[in-house]
């Protein structure tokens, strides 16, 4: 249980599913853990979990998240897990739809690697993990054509971070999930229909959807020293989906 001890990580959309189970996994292992989200309310949650700080952050902000990268100070860990799913096909998808999935999916990254990148390579060492998804990376999925689209920028951002800082002990993988049981996956489900549950599941050849806290063993592995001859790489998770 201190895996990550002696470091100090930075969460986005840490107040439910994914971020969560992440921050909370984090501090287990003996990280210093910073986490956000713009849900106040359950963010608070946190602080009986371990997290040594928490705070409001929309990670659409550039100059909120400039100015909260500050406050952290030097991160060895930054996990980006800020992400929105739109549904529907290319003529589902306005262009407010599109700009605002690659915002709040695509560029938030970009913001907060901008941010965090400078600490950690005057440190010497840091560790970024993006969130993405085996949609739009490994596979197509039916009616996710600008969330297929923004999960696939974010591999390629994540390889080429990767690729520019290999010499300078910056490391950036990504996890792809497959189906994860999170707030936001039964929403979706639950607007699919009484059966949404169960098509979901069925997309799922183990018979099961995944759980936040398998995603978070993931990223503990790659956020460590364990993990430190991996990065550029897009870490599937997804329970056979792909296969
Ligand atoms: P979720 O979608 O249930 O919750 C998302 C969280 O993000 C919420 O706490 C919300 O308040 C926060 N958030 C929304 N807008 C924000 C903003 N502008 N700034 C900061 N925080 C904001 O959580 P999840 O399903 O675990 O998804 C987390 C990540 O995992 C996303 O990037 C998602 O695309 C990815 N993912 C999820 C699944 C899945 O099946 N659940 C599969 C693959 C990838």
């Amino acid at each position: 249980s201190d895996r990550l001890k002696g470091k100090r990580a930075f969460v986005t959309a840490a107040a439910v599913g994914i971020g969560r189970a992440c921050a909370v996994a984090f501090a287990r292992e003996g990280a210093t853990v910073f986490a956000t989200d713009i849900d106040e309310a359950k963010l608070a949650a946190l602080k009986s979990e371990g997290i040594a700080e928490v705070a409001r952050l929309d990670v659409r902000d550039s100059a909120a998240v400039a100015a909260i990268a500050k406050r952290a100070g030097t991160t060895d860990i930054l996990l980006n897990a800020a992400g929105f799913v739109h549904h529907g096909t290319v003529l589902d998808c306005s262009d407010e739809d599109f700009d605002f999935s690659f915002d709040l999916n695509v560029k938030s990254m970009h913001r907060t690697i901008r941010a965090f990148l400078p600490g950690m390579l005057e440190n010497g060492r840091g560790a970024i993990v993006n969130i993405s998804s085996a949609a739009g990376v490994f596979k197509a999925a039916p009616n996710r054509y600008v969330y297929g689209a923004t999960k696939a920028a974010v591999a390629a951002l994540t390889r080429s971070v990767a690729t520019d800082f290999i010499a300078k002990g910056i490391r950036c993988n990504c996890i792809c999930p497959g189906t994860i049981e999170t707030p936001s996956m039964l929403e979706r489900a639950a607007a699919a229909g009484p059966n949404g549950r169960e098509m979901f599941i069925a997309r799922q050849p183990m018979g099961r959807l995944g759980t936040a806290e398998e995603i978070a063993a993931l990223a503990i592995y790659l956020a460590s020293d364990e993990s430190a001859f991996t990065t550029g790489v897009a870490h599937v998770i997804d329970g056979g989906w792909t296969l």
